[in-house]
């Protein structure tokens, strides 16, 4: 089959080094902010800064269509435990275990404090303490995303955060799914509150009479939250930008047309219709039988519409030279979530340099990432893989430096402090460094 070059959904298109296409160049762009949202975000939050709860609610009734009370944007303990009565012993029992492998793997990877010695005795090294107060953002448009309060609350928990705050978005009647209640309050949530989109962050960030302010936010969303998570940068800390969701495959002849299609279907499902999907191989024949594939199995999908609306847009399915040239696309593109369909797959993971997460070989598709496996599903996307990493424990912790000088490091540093002393006019710098020793004595 050759290459249509875009003529037919999801395009089929070539692609080598050096000759990208329009087409393909407004594919790999995913401009981070929508102007107009960031307005809208902008004005949101100002209102909030100003009038509280009281705002808060009026947005709530707005975007959400729940008519609250401030006393009732906090999920009480009773409703917690109700909550956990009408989820189903599979799901209690799926989501321990996966709890419990989320946190193996934070604990896993945590960093230690750690030193060295300095030359004459004393000591330099990093101090880490976890953040007191932290706020997690759970999604509710469209699914909800019990995985998300587990690949969230429990990094907090085991960064040790003592107070872990959670918001998500309630029905219309003010009610939040009762899964994602149960997964929360596993996970370890000490507060939750039944806020979404753009008025959870701002009450989080700025705190109101109700929802006291965090330190920090992470957690993924729809444009609303992402676009108001960058507003707020600075008044708190940040996780990332991670928006909507996208996969890259990286296949050869050896991969199952099926289980590529499966793959990419399972990110353009989640709803919001500006999730992205692209394959990158050098077989067109494979290429071709994904798509027959994707047509195929979209039809019996929940979300049907949502991912039939990414196979149209947001999908390219790209044939290149060679598979050298297959994982250069996938770099440029710099999905969230990576996956190499291949022979000696391991291989091949080393060539792959920008991405939130990588899934090595065929018995490990995308889905057990964002389920069972360990590391948070909470991943850069939009390109910023290309710069961010995903939510790891040690985002709910700060690093403090530690410097420890004897009297003969002190002296070993005055040509330096000296020296920048005078260059930058900070004599008081230089000073305070020689005030410790009397004239003359620092020679020794
Ligand atoms: P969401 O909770 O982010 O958005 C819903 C909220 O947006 C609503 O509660 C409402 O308050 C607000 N909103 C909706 N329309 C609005 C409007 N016109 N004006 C102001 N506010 C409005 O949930 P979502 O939109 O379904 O987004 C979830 C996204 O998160 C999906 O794209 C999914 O792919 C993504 N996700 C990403 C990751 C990751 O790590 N990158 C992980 C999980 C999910």
């Amino acid at each position: 089959t050759p290459p249509d070059n875009g003529k037919e959904s999801p395009p089929i298109v070539k692609w080598r080094p050096g000759r990208t296409s329009a087409a393909v160049r407004a594919f790999l762009e995913r401009p981070p902010v929508d102007r107009e949202i960031e307005d809208r975000a902008r004005a949101v939050l100002d209102d909030i800064r100003r009038r509280g709860d009281e705002a808060v609610l009026e947005y709530a009734e707005r975007f959400d269509g729940a008519a609250l009370t401030s006393r009732r944007l906090r999920v009480p303990a009773r409703s917690v435990r109700a909550a956990a009565k009408r989820v189903d012993a599979d799901f209690r029992r799926a989501a321990r275990e996966a709890s419990a492998r989320i946190r193996r793997y934070a604990e896993a990877g945590m960093h230690g404090d750690w030193s060295v010695p300095t030359p004459g005795g004393g000591e330099l090294g990093e101090r880490w303490e976890p953040l007191d107060r932290v706020g997690v953002y759970i999604p509710g448009g469209e699914a909800p995303l019990a995985s998300t309060a587990l690949m969230t609350v429990c990094l907090a928990k085991a960064a040790g955060v003592a107070e872990i705050v959670a918001c998500t978005p309630p029905d219309e009647k003010g009610q939040i799914n009762p899964y994602v209640l149960y997964a929360l309050d596993l996970a370890g949530a000490t507060e939750i509150y039944r806020l979404g989109g753009i008025q959870a962050i701002g009450a989080m960030a700025f705190g109101t009479a109700t929802v006291p302010r965090v330190r920090m936010i992470a957690g993924p969303g729809g444009p609303y939250v992402t676009a108001a998570k960058r507003l707020v940068y600075g008044e708190v800390a940040l996780d990332m930008v991670a928006g909507p969701s996208e996969i890259a495959v990286l296949a050869d002849d050896s991969a199952r047309p099926a289980e590529v299609a499966a793959d990419l279907l399972s990110q353009a499902e989640h709803g919001t219709g500006s999730e992205k999907t692209l394959l990158a191989t050098p077989s067109h024949e494979l290429a071709a039988g994904v798509r027959r594939e994707l047509r195929r199995q979209v039809g019996g999908l929940a979300h049907r519409r949502a991912a039939e609306t990414v196979l149209e847009r947001g999908t390219l399915l790209a044939v290149t030279p060679d598979l050298d040239a297959g994982a250069e696309l996938c770099n440029q593109f710099a999905p969230e979530h990576m996956e190499l369909m291949v022979r000696r797959p391991e291989r091949w993971a080393k060539k792959i340099t920008r991405a939130g997460a990588l899934f090595v070989g065929r018995w490990t598709p995308e889905s057990v990432g964002d389920f069972a496996a360990g590391p948070s599903h909470v991943l850069p996307t939009g390109g910023t893989a290309a710069f961010f990493s995903g939510l790891t424990v040690d985002d709910f912790r700060r690093r403090i430096s530690v410097v420890r000088y004897s009297e003969q490091d002190l002296r070993d540093a005055l040509p330096i402090t000296d020296a920048f002393g005078r260059v930058e006019t900070l004599d008081g710098h230089a000073r305070s460094a020689r005030s410790r020793f009397p004239r003359g004595e620092e020679e020794r």
